[in-house]
């Protein structure tokens, strides 16, 4: 968003950036939902004002993604480190084998919940690069319940160009940080989860799509609200679910299919990342650590080998009006994301700055 100092482009990793639409409407259903006199703050779920929003919100997705009847959308709490938990809750026996790839973060946090719940193997991993590749072979025995892959490491600034949808197993995915930004067949994934706030709205609310058919197949017992099965009986409504977060997603997915839907953020996914990693390339005072065919095309991963010029160019970033572009605490450097709400000209006037900075500095 804009204000009165003038444009400000936002970078930041999570939560992150929506299209100005999307705020200027969940500020209204704050104020007055739907002329009804009241905030959507104020009223129940299960109610005539409210229900249309979940509707409205499940069937979009649905379309968006080209979901089939077998896959279902959920809404629900607990951000995608729950899913992390819920996942094998819900879809591997403790004497089973679930096979994860190792690809940095948050495939390493998915992987320690997953061992809570049953045997986990390493199908592939990219730690040794220090997860600035992905792993060029996987191992995954046909016994294995699932295949759990990040689709997007949001934090290394790796992703996964080829979904690995011959594993011969169910493939399980965490998409929080690509989810929507580029086309493949999602119906091809038995369980996908991501949380909101990256690429699809508010902080809050977690969406689930899962195949109906890999449900009632542990043995163990699952509390009511952990499980899925629950949550597709009651629409999402098991319990008061997160209704603002809903909403803004809800505002979120309707721009979304107004410029064009998947297709289209792909589209320009492949512009802003393109002439971001070419820029990059081409002036050797930054270094993109990720090797090129793992490059992400949403969280873009740099450094500056001198640590005096890399405070120097975040300083000048701060000056631009250039927000969130510092790397996560853990990776330092300098992490740029590219989420579908971004413009083109947030990054343009980026690598505007890096060719003046190495003009001046290089
Ligand atoms: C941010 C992120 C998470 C964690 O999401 P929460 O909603 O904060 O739990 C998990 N996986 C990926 C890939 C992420 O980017």
């Amino acid at each position: 968003m804009a204000n009165s100092q003038g444009v400000l482009h936002n970078f930041n990793a999570g939560p992150s950036i929506l299209p100005k639409e999307v705020f200027q409407e969940a500020s209204q259903a704050i104020l007055d939902f739907k002329g009804s006199g009241l905030s959507i703050l104020e009223i129940g779920h299960r109610t005539s004002l409210f229900q249309p929003v979940m509707d409205e919100a499940r069937a979009l997705l649905k379309e968006l993604m080209g979901l089939d009847d077998d896959h279902e959308p959920l809404f629900l709490h607990g951000g995608a480190s729950t899913q992390f938990m819920q996942v094998p809750m819900n879809l591997l026996n403790e004497n089973e084998l679930a096979c994860y790839t190792e690809t940095g973060t948050w495939s390493t946090k998915a992987i320690k919940e997953a061992r809570l719940f049953g045997h986990v193997e390493i199908a592939g991993s990219s730690a040794s690069s220090h997860f600035t590749s992905m792993p060029s072979q996987l191992n995954v025995p046909a016994t294995a319940a699932y295949l759990h892959i990040t689709t997007n490491e949001t934090i290394a600034g790796t992703q996964w160009q080829q979904i690995p949808f011959d594993c011969g197993v169910p493939l399980v995915a965490d998409m929080s940080s690509d989810i929507l930004s580029r086309e493949m067949d999602f119906n091809r994934f038995s369980l996908i989860y991501a949380g909101a706030q990256k690429n699809l709205g508010a902080a809050g609310v977690n969406i689930v799509v899962v195949d109906k058919n890999m449900l009632g197949k542990v043995e163990r017992k699952i509390p009511t609200i952990l499980d899925y099965r629950n949550h597709i009986k009651e629409g999402s409504m098991l319990n008061t679910p997160p209704v603002f977060a809903i909403y803004v997603v809800m505002l979120n997915l309707r721009w979304l299919k107004a410029q064009g839907g998947v297709k289209e953020m792909q589209r320009r996914s492949e512009a802003k990342s393109k002439l971001l990693y070419d820029t990059l390339d081409s002036l050797p005072i930054f270094n993109p650590v990720v090797e090129k065919a793992c490059r992400s095309k949403m969280n873009v991963v740099f450094t500056i080998t001198d640590p005096v010029l890399e405070n120097e160019f975040n300083t000048r970033c701060m000056e631009e009006r250039m927000i969130g572009v510092k790397g996560h605490r853990s990776v330092g450097g300098f992490r740029v994301s590219l989420y579908n709400a971004l413009p083109l000209q947030s990054v343009e006037a980026l690598t505007e700055l890096m060719k003046e900075f190495a003009k001046i500095k290089g």
